[in-house]
């Protein structure tokens, strides 16, 4: 069983704890950890550069969860 090992994306400058039980988790500057799909809604699919150690996340499916909740309409203003 390997360690968990730590990663940080270059372009993004986050980093995911790799190998983690339950899968790789995403560290955030702020706010819980969250997984790679959440990174890629969050901040890789804006960045789309070469060097980025989520492309693997492009093309999951993102849940409205996954989005920063300022992001999300919610109709109430
Ligand atoms: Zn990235």
């Amino acid at each position: 069983m390997a360690d968990p090992t730590t990663q940080t994306c270059p372009i993004c400058s986050v980093k995911i704890m790799v190998g983690s039980p339950g899968g790789d988790r995403v560290l955030f500057s702020s706010g819980p950890a969250g997984t790679r799909t959440k990174l890629w809604a969050r901040v890789c699919q804006f960045n789309q550069k070469s060097g980025c150690i989520n492309q693997q996340a492009k093309g999951d499916a993102i849940a409205d969860d996954d989005y920063y909740k300022s992001e999300v309409p919610t109709g109430d203003a």
